[in-house]
C-alpha cells in the first residue's frame, strides 16, 4: 500500500502518484446493480481520459453474490480490486477501508447502487484542474426516495448545521472526489465512529460543491434501513457536536435561576399568604437540590465532552502552505542575513 506522494505539495500529488484516479465503491448485497455499475463506471473513467485508474470494490460482509460478482470483475478486468470485509462492518468502515487501499492520486467515492451519477466525474476532475481539493456532489432533488427519508434527511442536515462546531454542506452524501493530500489527512484520522463527510468538511482546503439530480436506485433495496440511519445519525452528531451536553448546561442554568425566584415565593407564601405548614421549606429543599444536581451533571457533562473530542486524537490544525522566511538570521532593515 503506497501512501502517494508529500501531503502538503499544493498540486504535485495528484500528477506524481503512480494511479491517476482510485474509485472505492463500498457494496452490501449489491448483486443486482454491480455489473451495472461497473460499465457505467468504466466507461465514465474512459472518457475522462484516464490512463491509469483503479475502481475498489469494498465487500462489506455481502451475504448473497456481491462478492463472487466482484471476482468475476476482476478476473475480466485489470483495473479492478477487491476488499473483502471480514464481515458487515457498515458503509462508512468500508469506505474508510477503501480509502485506505487506494493508490491513486484522486480518489472518487461513489454508492454501487447508481443514486450517483458516475458520468460526473469528468465534470468533478475539472474542478480539481481548476485548483479545488475536495469536489463534493450536491443534490438537487431526491428522486424516488420516500416522504420519510426525505423528510428526515432534510431535518437531520439543518439540524447538523446547528449544533455542530463544523458546517457540514446540506444535501450532500459521501460522492465526491479528493485529492491525495485530504485522502491521507482522513486516513491519518484514527476516530473509530466514522461520519466520513463530517471529517472531510473538518479538513478544509478549496471544498467546492457541484449541483446534480439524485438518481433512483437502479435496483435493489436501500440498505440503510430506519435503525442504521438513526445510529449514522448519532455517529455524526457525537462525531462533530458536544453541544447536546451544553444544553443540558443552559438548562440547569436557567433551573437554578427559576429555583431562587421560586424559593423567594415560597417564603413569601410562608409569612404573608398563609401556606400550609411544611410547604414552603419543603419546596424550598426541593427546588435548591434539584438544580443543584442538574448543575452538577451539566458540569460533569463539560468533562465528558471535552473527554469525547480529547479521544479522537485529531490533529490540532491543519496548513494549508508555509512560507518560510527567505532569509533565516536577516538582520532587520539589512538587505543580507548572516552577520
Ligand atoms: N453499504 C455498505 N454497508 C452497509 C450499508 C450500505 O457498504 O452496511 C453501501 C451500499 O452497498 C451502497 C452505499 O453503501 O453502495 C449506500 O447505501 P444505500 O444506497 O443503501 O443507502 P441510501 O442511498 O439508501 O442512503
Ligand atoms: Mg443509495
Amino acid at each position: 500500500m503506497t501512501q502517494g506522494d508529500q501531503p502538503d505539495t499544493d498540486s504535485g500529488s495528484r500528477v506524481g502518484a503512480a494511479i491517476q484516479l482510485s474509485v472505492i465503491v463500498p457494496c452490501f448485497n449489491e448483486e443486482e446493480v454491480l455489473p451495472e455499475f461497473h460499465r457505467r463506471m468504466t466507461l465514465a473513467c474512459q472518457s475522462a481520459r484516464l490512463e491509469t485508474y483503479e475502481i475498489l470494490y469494498v465487500n462489506d460482509g455481502s451475504n448473497d453474490g456481491t462478492l463472487r460478482l466482484m471476482r468475476d470483475l476482476q478476473q475480466q478486468d485489470r483495473c479492478v480490486g477487491v476488499v473483502d470485509l471480514a464481515r458487515n462492518f457498515g458503509h462508512q468502515i468500508a469506505l474508510s477501508a477503501g480509502l485506505a487501499h487506494a493508490r491513486g492520486g484522486l480518489v472518487l467515492v461513489i454508492d454501487a447502487d447508481l443514486q450517483d451519477p458516475p458520468e460526473l466525474l469528468e465534470l468533478m476532475m475539472g474542478k480539481i484542474e481548476a485548483g479545488a481539493d475536495v469536489v463534493y456532489a450536491q443534490r438537487n432533488k431526491r428522486k424516488g426516495e420516500s416522504f420519510f427519508k426525505q423528510a428526515t434527511a432534510f431535518l437531520f442536515y439543518r439540524l447538523l448545521g446547528r449544533v455542530g462546531g463544523t458546517p457540514i454542506p446540506v444535501d450532500t452524501g459521501d460522492f465526491r472526489l479528493m485529492t491525495r493530500r485530504v485522502v491521507d489527512i482522513l486516513i491519518g484520522m484514527p476516530e473509530a465512529h466514522r461520519f466520513v463527510r463530517g471529517l472531510v468538511s473538518w479538513i478544509g482546503l478549496e471544498q467546492v460543491p457541484i449541483g446534480y439530480d439524485r438518481d433512483v436506485r437502479f435496483a435493489g433495496q436501500t440498505k440503510y434501513p430506519f435503525f442504521k440511519m438513526f445510529a449514522f445519525s448519532l455517529d455524526a452528531i457525537t462525531a462533530f457536536a458536544t453541544a447536546p451536553l451544553r444544553i443540558v448546561f443552559l438548562v440547569s442554568v436557567l433551573a437554578m435561576g427559576l429555583s431562587v425566584v421560586m424559593m423567594g415565593w415560597t417564603i413569601y407564601s410562608f409569612f404573608f399568604l398563609g401556606a400550609v405548614p411544611g410547604w414552603s421549606s419543603g419546596m424550598a429543599t426541593f427546588l435548591f437540590f434539584t438544580s443543584v444536581q442538574l448543575f452538577s451533571l451539566a458540569f460533569i457533562g463539560e468533562y465528558v465532552g471535552r473527554t469525547v473530542m480529547e479521544s479522537k486524537r485529531r490533529p490540532l490544525y491543519l496548513i494549508r502552505a508555509f512560507a518560510a522566511p527567505n532569509a533565516p538570521g536577516a538582520r532587520a532593515g539589512s538587505g543580507e542575513g548572516n552577520a
